[in-house]
């Protein structure tokens, strides 16, 4: 546990929360600031800045509560899609610093916009990056 987390807090239940999932090592919770109606948040109960910190063993079963959370949320709010969305450090966005998964349920003209908009590359810039990345993929 991190003492200035917030999500640490949640799971101590020094912080109130609305939760709609529990296992031993996962909770689920409504996101205070929903995107849209039913956002919520996944998180391991134990404290892990980002993704690259949980062991794999823990993220198995993390990735089936989000599975889970998903599919309870398509059929309590009758979304047409929903979103997994999970950032990693301050410059993606991420402002609390306790791994989570936001389940972002999407509606036909709900006009969020989550879009990446790249620009499109050429055929040498991707292989130039496909062989910086697999070299430590090895
Ligand atoms: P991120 O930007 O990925 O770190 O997202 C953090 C999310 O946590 C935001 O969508 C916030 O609205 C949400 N949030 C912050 N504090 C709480 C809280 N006490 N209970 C529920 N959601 C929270
Ligand atoms: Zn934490």
């Amino acid at each position: 546990m991190d003492e200035n987390c917030v999500f640490c807090k949640i799971v101590s239940g020094q912080i109130p929360s609305t939760k709609i999932y529990e296992d031993e090592n996962s909770l689920a919770f409504l996101d205070i600031n929903p995107a849209t109606n039913g956002h919520s948040l996944v998180i391991s109960k134990k404290h892990y800045a980002t993704l690259l910190d949980i062991p794999g063993a823990e993220l198995e079963e993390l990735i089936l509560a989000v599975q889970k959370t998903g599919a309870a949320t398509m059929k309590a709010t009758k979304a047409d899609g929903f979103n997994v969305l999970q950032n990693n450090g301050a410059v993606s966005g991420q402002v609390i610093h306790h791994l989570h998964f936001h389940i972002v349920p999407r509606f036909k003209n709900d006009s969020l916009n989550l879009s990446l908009g790249g620009k499109k590359a050429g055929q040498a810039e991707l292989a130039e990056w496909q062989k910086r990345i697999k070299k430590h993929l090895k």
